[in-house]
């Protein structure tokens, strides 16, 4: 069958061709024609520079005035594009199987997490909160923790529940360690179930913090009983942290360069 004769014109992401259901990352997505003409369209509604004129300055950045120019600047900001800890801390905790994040705090600011990751990554991206709103503000958001927890788990079944804050969380002063001990004592939370967390608040940090606070977290949870001592199994293996880094491109590049290595 040709693609023409499987794919529905609104099928969108969704390669319908054979039986399985196959999501398109979006390396393969914007190859499509659909999305190669919306392309040009949009740069014809923008009055997008000519490729002449990008190369132009392209060749410009590369020349000797661009080079004095920048070396001439008094003032430096390094890394000005901040966003707020939380948002770290669900990506890293998305990079365990099995692993749902839960923001302890108000429901916004997941919506927001969630939007700008599905938006990058041109997929579903899950994450939950504890939907505090004025009351929990008040009275404190262990109820909604311990609610929230125990409809997660029905709904999601995770293996694992990894838990930041938001900054209403933690400007009342909640304390999740505590709370997750209630969530226990409740039954909400079986008695050892892993379930990390890391303090996020957004007044503090960045994106970058909250994303080392949640890994830093989990691996300890998740290594607590190793033994101190290395042991080299049957088929060795390298984790590979690259920290927050959400271009997928680059974990392909270190797969290929580790391949250069002859690392599987
Ligand atoms: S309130 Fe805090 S945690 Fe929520 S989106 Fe804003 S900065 Fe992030």
């Amino acid at each position: 069958m040709t693609e023409a004769t499987t794919r529905r014109p609104d099928s969108g992401n969704l390669d319908l061709r054979g039986d399985a259901l196959r999501v398109l990352d979006h390396n393969e997505l914007f190859g499509l024609q659909e999305y190669v003409e919306q392309h040009a369209a949009k740069r014809e509604m923008e009055a997008a520079p000519s490729d002449e004129e990008v190369g132009q300055t392209l060749a410009w950045s590369q020349g000797w005035e661009y080079r004095e120019r920048n070396f001439a600047r008094e003032a430096l900001v390094i890394n000005p594009l901040k966003a707020c800890q939380p948002l770290g801390a669900v990506l890293a905790a998305l990079g365990f199987a099995g692993t749902l994040p839960y923001v302890h705090g108000s429901q916004g600011c997941v919506a927001y997490f969630r939007s700008h990751l599905s938006r990058h990554f041109k997929e579903p991206v899950p994450a939950v909160s504890s939907s505090m709103t004025e009351d929990a503000a008040v009275f404190g958001g262990q109820a909604n923790l311990i609610e929230g927890i125990e409809n997660a788990r029905a709904l999601y079944k995770p293996e694992m529940i990894a838990i930041s804050t938001t900054c209403m969380a933690e400007v009342i002063g909640d304390d999740v360690k505590m709370f997750l001990g209630s969530a226990e004592e409740a039954g909400a939370l079986p008695v050892g179930f892993p379930a990390p967390y890391a303090n996020t608040p957004s007044f503090v940090g960045s994106h970058l913090t909250g994303y080392d606070s949640m890994l830093f977290s989990i691996l300890s949870l998740l290594t607590q009983d190793a033994s101190p001592e290395p042991t080299v199994g049957p088929r060795p293996r390298i984790n590979v942290l690259p920290g927050f880094d959400p271009y997928v491109g680059n974990v392909r590049e270190i797969r290929r360069l580790l391949g250069q290595l002859g690392v599987e």
